[in-house]
């Protein structure tokens, strides 16, 4: 592996800069980092796409991007100089010889270069070849990935190979923006600096975790993009299965990038795989039907505009998922994720173990949980339900569930928190994989996801249906309701 200068300046490439992401993430992204200091004076950004544009009129669609999509007042000096940093490139992706106008702009002696792939991945071929043949990449040269990384195990292994043919893995940065979240970091800080959880983090103390990732939202016009693939497939495989390796790894030696990857990965290893034995058991999969959101009406999925009247898409899933290892023995982990629920929720909630004697029976009969919320989103913050005394005097002594709150807005009211995008940038300047997922693991959560699906295609089991405005599926209810648990509500 290339020893990695973190100070070095960048030459930062997005191919498909005039694209939805690009335009909405990853240029007002970069102008936060800028506005913090966080760019090299000398870091560029070089925008690539296939539009006859003149260097003028990309600043200006460049200008437009940051007034539309950066939410707080813009600061004059800093646009400037983030403006100054651009370059235009145009390239047709699919034309090889056309490469060689990156070639003659980006300068590999002084600066970094990182690519990023703002586009489809049946792009990713043509970008590789493109850049193979300008004989572009170097040792040094990063490429950034965005999801989906293929839509089984088949697809995730053509699109690693195509990339591995030019890239090894420790150039590759594959994103999964869950991971650049502030509380999905604090996961790591709660977890493994605080000794009160550090050895109350097994099957001794935990009961069960929940992990829920709800939506408002439904199609929001992407219906033939998202028939497709399915919220197992575009949620679970991916955000919901790397905030369960987070939850339930084991110490990693230190921050490095392959040390925290390792563990991650073991505990994909460790998932009990969900196959046509067990599928009932384990998963309910929902479609919503018309319901209202807010009071508001909304048609069902298959109203939807473009929204073909057969299909058997689900916008709803959850699951148990049981680790077969010794930290989480008989600790289920339940996963629910769905579009048009209730309201837009995600959070990890850690339940912990039922006391074995209750000796306040007098004034509480039973004494609820211990529970752990760490919320993701929205208000970020990590809540802790204790019971306490209720103070006076008098007969008996009276207990009430209490929370102990602790809101990341109102705790650190004066540090504004950073959209994943920002940190994610920033750490492919830097070199630094922690936060990117490695190809072995992309590959493990589609193993484990591939079971589920074929097993869900051989029962042919049309998804429950569910109003719009609700928790999901009944059966979903049930399904904790079976091992005699509840969801978070
Ligand atoms: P998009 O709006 O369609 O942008 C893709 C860009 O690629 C377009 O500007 C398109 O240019 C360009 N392109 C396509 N074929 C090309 C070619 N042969 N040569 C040059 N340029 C070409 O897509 P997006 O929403 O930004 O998504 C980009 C990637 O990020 C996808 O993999 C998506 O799954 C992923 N992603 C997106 C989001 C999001 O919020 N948008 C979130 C997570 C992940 P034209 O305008 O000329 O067609």
């Amino acid at each position: 592996m290339p020893s990695i200068d973190t100070n070095k300046p960048c030459d930062f490439t997005i191919f498909g800069v005039l694209g939805d992401l690009s335009r909405r993430k990853l240029i007002p992204s970069l102008y936060q980092l800028d506005r913090v200091a966080l760019l090299h004076e000398d870091t560029r950004i070089i925008g690539v796409a296939r539009h006859q544009l003149s260097q003028e009129d990309f600043v200006a669609k460049m200008r437009d991007s940051l007034e539309t999509f950066v939410n707080d007042s813009l600061e004059p000096d800093v646009v400037e100089r983030l403006l100054n940093r651009l370059h235009y490139v145009l390239i047709n992706l699919d034309v090889p010889e056309e490469y060689s106008r990156l070639q003659e702009v980006i300068d590999q002696e002084q600066r970094v270069l990182v690519n990023y792939f703002s586009v489809a991945p049946f792009l990713f071929d043509d970008i590789c070849k493109g850049l193979d043949y300008a004989a572009i990449v170097t040792p040094e040269t990063r490429v950034v990935l965005e999801k989906p990384i293929g839509r089984d195990l088949e697809t995730s292994q053509e699109i690693n190979d195509t990339v591995a043919r030019v890239f090894t893995e420790d150039q590759v940065y594959r994103i999964d923006h869950y991971l650049g979240k502030e509380t999905v970091m604090n996961l790591l800080a709660l977890r493994f600096a605080n000794s009160i959880f550090t050895t109350n983090w097994d099957h001794n103390t935990i009961d069960h975790v929940q992990i829920t990732v709800a939506e408002e939202v439904g199609i929001e016009g992407r219906w033939g993009y998202f028939d497709k693939s399915g919220q197992t497939r575009d949620m679970v495989q991916n955000h919901l299965m790397q905030i369960l390796t987070l939850v339930a790894m084991e110490p990693p030696v230190n921050m490095h990038g392959d040390s925290i990857r390792n563990e991650k990965l073991k505990v994909l290893k460790a998932l009990r795989p969900i196959t046509i034995d067990n599928v009932d058991d384990k998963t309910v999969r929902g479609q919503y039907k018309a319901g209202f959101i807010k009071g508001k009406p909304v048609p069902g999925y298959l109203e939807e505009e473009d929204g073909n009247p057969s299909s058997a898409t689900e916008s709803f899933v959850a699951i148990r998922v049981d680790i077969d290892n010794w930290r989480w023995a008989d600790v289920p982990f339940y996963l629910r994720t769905g579009k048009r629920l209730t309201t837009k929720r995600s959070e990890v909630v850690i339940y912990f173990k039922r006391l074995p004697h209750n000796i306040f029976k007098d004034s509480y009969k039973h004494l609820p949980q211990n529970k752990l919320v760490i919320r993701l989103q929205p208000d970020e913050g990590v809540e802790i339900v204790m019971m306490n005394k209720v103070p006076g005097i008098g007969k008996g002594i009276k207990l009430q569930k209490t929370l102990l709150d602790l809101s990341f807005s109102e705790a650190f009211s004066d540090v504004r928190i950073a959209d994943a995008y920002e940190r994610l940038i920033l750490e492919t300047m830097h070199g630094n994989q922690s936060l990117f997922i490695r190809r072995d693991e992309v590959e493990r959560s589609w193993k484990w996801i591939d079971s589920i699906q074929d097993a869900w295609a051989s029962s042919n089991e049309p998804p429950r249906s569910y109003p719009a405005g609700t928790w999901g599926p009944v059966a979903s209810v049930a399904l904790l309701a079976r091992d005699g648990r509840e969801w978070e509500e």
